[in-house]
């Protein structure tokens, strides 16, 4: 068993049902004012103590200093939230997570339902919305399906970008095929292997028309594909570009890079990739080409940093892990301090679901000061995912995506690694998660009085 957080569902709600719409007792008024905290908002500015934060269907119409009483504004007066000693966040994005995937081996995935599947996708995006991650975006294995019942409401998880099906060339990282022609993985709804230039053509057009915001590529091989390896060249710059000029006559989808070698890496910010994912073995000159071209990387420590039970994977994994792991360790810390551009993802799937901010730890562990990794989990993300008129800040005009905790995440970063301890998420005006009772306390006492 995956060592999957489920955190208790709320008053009313069944684990996957979401109900919890804001105020979850006693009225259908969604006006309510935040009061007391200390306010960081994303932006990486000092944090405001003694903050306010108005939010009215489902957006944030003030967010400051605190306003003198009955400045709020205009119309019925807002439910008043004490939130004194505590403090607020932005909802957290996951740039990399892989929802249809678990850590578990090959085998007990592959004999899996396709039901089966369908509910893990749906724990596993419940677990990384309480874990106070708002929005994600899935790099692979996860259809419009599980997206949709999000937006719908009909399960509960983080607003979701998607890339439905990863691509690389036959033989590549994404080519699940044995050398006897068997394949290893559940049948993938887009064929993932491009060779062409009309592979590509038609490919990324299926994508789009499947419901693609993203299209993800590798660059490279990677570390858990037996056939492969990081420092192989996966799709080559030629098709990188090819893709780019094809989603630029569509809505302009950004392109991800599956990278960890050097070579590939370059490869892909040359082809014009918004993202290298990875990109452990990064190079100096690779370094200099991200900057030039303002391409953000995501590290994916949760995963790189991981080095496995050898008792539990194969051989060349663990060797390849152990070596991975050190090269990350080294190089993404160069990357970083050079001021390349950071936005956080777990790669979730590949490591546990449902404990996304330990990447908030990694980045400190790495380098980024507790803010700067704030802001690359919150501001950077969003705007890599082109969500910045919506999401990443908490200012007037965005949605209400909020993490509120009890204690300053910036004195220790650690504490946020612990799903447990992220007490209460809003996501969208809708409180999600009440562990402490925050809310629902100021709730009832309102009802009183
Ligand atoms: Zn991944």
């Amino acid at each position: 068993m995956a060592p999957e957080t489920l955190v208790l569902p709320m008053k009313g709600s069944s684990p996957l049902m979401s109900t919890a719409y804001l105020p979850t007792t006693n009225s259908d008024s969604e006006h309510i004012l935040l009061r007391g905290a200390t306010l960081i908002d994303g932006n990486g500015g000092d944090p405001l103590t003694d903050s306010e934060i108005e939010v009215e269907d489902g957006r944030i119409v003030y967010a400051g200093a605190q306003r003198t009483q009955g400045a709020a504004s205009a119309g019925e007066r807002p439910r008043i939230i004490d939130l004194q000693g505590k403090t607020i966040m932005p909802g957290f994005i996951d740039s990399h997570v892989h929802f249809g995937l678990s850590i578990e081996n090959q085998m007990a995935n592959l004999a899996r339902f396709a039901s089966e599947r369908i509910v893990r996708s749906a724990v596993n995006a419940r677990n990384t919305l309480m874990a106070g991650v708002t929005t994600a975006r899935d790099l692979g294995g996860t259809d419009r399906g599980v997206r949709d019942s999000i937006t719908q409401s009909l399960i509960l998880g983080p607003r979701i970008h998607l890339a439905i099906t990863p691509l690389s060339p036959t033989g590549g990282h994404t080519d699940f095929t044995m050398p006897n022609g068997m394949s290893t993985m559940p049948e993938m709804p887009i064929n993932p292997i491009i060779d062409t230039d009309d592979d590509v053509r038609r490919t990324i057009r299926t994508l789009v028309r499947s419901g693609a915001d993203v299209i993800k590529v590798c660059t490279t091989g990677g570390v858990s594909s037996p056939s492969d390896t990081p420092d192989d060249i996966g799709v080559p710059e030629e098709h990188v570009r090819l893709i780019v000029e094809e989603t630029a006559k569509r809505a302009g989808q950004p392109v991800a890079a599956h990278a960890q070698g050097a070579e590939g890496i370059k490869a892909a910010i040359r082809g014009g990739v918004r993202s290298v994912e990875h990109g452990y073995g990064i190079d100096d000159e690779g370094i200099d080409l991200m900057l030039e071209h303002g391409t953000f990387l995501v590290p994916t420590l949760s995963s790189a940093l991981r080095v496995p039970d050898p008792k539990n994977v194969p051989g060349y994994l663990y060797e390849k892990k152990v070596k991975w792991s050190a090269i990350a360790r080294e190089r993404v810390a160069v990357a970083m301090s050079a001021g390349v551009k950071v936005a956080l993802g777990t790669d979730a799937g590949v490591c546990p679901h449902g404990l996304n901010l330990r990447e908030e730890m990694h980045a400190v562990e790495l380098g980024l000061t507790p803010m700067q990794a704030i802001v690359a989990g919150t501001k950077n993300a969003a705007e890599l995912l082109r969500l910045s008129a919506d999401v990443g800040t908490l200012e007037e005009g965005k949605l209400a995506d909020l993490v509120v905790v009890d204690f300053d995440p910036l004195a220790d970063i650690t504490q946020l690694a612990e799903p447990d301890n992220v007490k209460a998420v809003v996501q969208g005006g809708s409180l999600v998660k009440d562990s402490a009772g925050w809310f629902n306390a100021a709730i009832a006492a309102s009802a009183l009085g």
